[in-house]
């Protein structure tokens, strides 16, 4: 089935301000909360649906990159995690949305065990231009933090695994609830049983680990992907948090990207333009011979339909053009120049450009079309 858009499922607008999105999802929240429609599945997709939605739509980021790419931005190609939040993810969420993390008050009754996630980690990875056009599959060293081997942890005595504390106090408005994180943990609601030497105070040792990823065709300078659990560990039996990969593309010695389009700038030698050739050219799939008309004139563009960047949604595929420069040489031997000496007073030499030799106007006016 197809994935809703997000601004639809919130039922907000996409010029929506960051109050407008967070009063929408606590809107939905309330609505579809598990505690309010017990054993409603369809409620439980909602309730999910909607706390993905402002999962990206309330992160300045992520949104942009939605607003960019649509879902496609957080699935890329296979082995992508995105999409599904658990309820776990969801849950601390809350904090955020009900100011404070207590004001959830009536729901949940503080029954359900927090899962905590490891920290993410980033990097960087510098693609050609060839690697993106094809996809790619890339191997990089991250430095983890796991459990050490022998490690074991217990629940928090003071939160009970909570990793938070809860005050209920008495105001003239009624009793009021209040979180914060528990200190003996670290909000982590675990503590540390068994510690062996040569891990950190979390239990922790840090491994280097080959991690392969997937880079599928397209993507674009600055695009995150997400490698999901190959981020540090989490303590107890929390899970690892996320890898995210940030894009460099690298400059091509020939050829300029625009979007999914290439752009090459072409010489073309005077006897070649006059006479008509054909050229072999390096394309980002290999080389493509091209001809040359006889008669070509300098500015002109050739559109190699196909021959671009595949789209990262994966509909379609950009074009190559190719611009035609026709080189002029700065000097000529004696002969060269009573050559041309003599073709300057054929008439044959004055520049009649018909209607076919589009301005530059129209030209750029093309190119975009
Ligand atoms: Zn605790």
């Amino acid at each position: 089935m197809a994935k809703r858009d997000y601004y639809d499922i919130l039922g907000i607008s996409k010029s929506a301000s960051a109050a407008e999105i967070k009063k929408a999802y606590r809107k939905m929240a309330v609505k579809y909360h598990p505690d309010k429609n017990p054993d409603d599945k369809a409620a439980e997709e909602k309730f999910k649906e909607a706390a993905e939605a402002y999962e990206v739509l309330s992160d300045p980021d992520k949104k942009a990159r939605y607003d960019q790419f649509g879902h496609q931005a957080f699935e890329g190609g296979g082995g992508f995690g995105g999409g599904g939040m658990n309820m776990d993810d969801i849950f601390s969420q809350f904090g955020d949305i009900f100011g404070g993390g207590g004001g959830f008050g009536g729901f949940g009754g503080g029954q359900r065990q927090r899962v905590m996630k490891g920290s993410n980690l980033r990097i960087r990875v510098k693609l050609t231009l060839e690697e993106i056009a094809t996809g790619v599959e890339k191997k990089v060293k991250v430095k983890r933090k796991k459990q050490a081997k022998g490690v074991t942890y217990k629940t928090c005595s003071v939160c009970n695994g909570q990793g938070q504390v809860t005050r209920v106090t008495n105001t003239i408005l009624g009793r009021m609830q209040t979180a914060a994180p528990c200190n003996t943990c670290g909000g982590t609601g675990q503590t540390i049983d068994n510690r062996p030497a040569n891990s950190d105070s979390q239990g922790f040792v840090v491994e280097e680990e080959t991690v392969s990823i997937k880079i599928p065709a397209g993507v674009v300078d600055g695009m995150q992907l997400k490698v999901t659990g190959k981020g540090n560990a989490a303590p107890g039996n929390g899970i690892s948090g996320d890898l995210l990969v940030a894009i460099t593309e690298e400059t091509h010695p020939t050829l300029q990207r625009e979007g999914d389009n290439l752009h090459y700038d072409l010489y073309v030698s005077l006897p070649d333009a006059i006479l008509g050739s054909s050229i072999e050219i390096e394309t980002v799939t290999g080389k493509v011979r091209l001809k040359i008309e006889a008669g070509v004139q300098s500015g002109k563009i050739l559109r190699l339909r196909g021959k671009g960047i595949p789209n990262v949604n994966g509909y379609s595929r950009g074009d190559l053009l190719v611009h035609i420069n026709v080189w002029t040489p700065k000097t000529l031997s004696k002969e060269q120049k009573k050559f041309f000496e003599k073709m300057k007073s054929d008439e044959h030499f004055t520049p009649k450009p018909e209607s076919s030799d589009k301005s530059f106007f129209e030209k750029v006016k093309d190119m975009f079309s």
